[in-house]
């Protein structure tokens, strides 16, 4: 079961080297195991979020330093991924 994830956005760093400096906005939770998608974003230099992701990633908050990372082409495989639960 899904729903709109309510947790607080995460420093991309401190999920992957490959997401440091980027920043990831939970966006839909999985109910039944914690997992989450969310979405990378580049700071504008204007201080906005980029309009597009960079990524998407999955984080489950039990296992934060295991992130699984898509590009931003693959929303359908992410979300694919996150509703298969584990
Ligand atoms: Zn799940």
């Amino acid at each position: 079961m899904l729903a709109a994830a309510n947790a607080g956005s995460l420093s991309g760093g401190s999920l992957s080297p490959e997401l440091a400096g980027l920043l990831v906005i939970p966006w839909i939770a999985c109910v039944r195991c914690g997992q989450l998608l969310g979405r990378a974003h580049e700071r504008e230099p204007w201080g906005d979020l980029s309009l597009l992701p960079t990524h998407y990633v999955i984080v489950h908050l039990r296992e934060p330093a295991q992130p699984r990372l898509f590009p931003p082409t693959a929303l359908r495989e992410a979300f694919a991924t996150l509703k298969a639960c584990r």
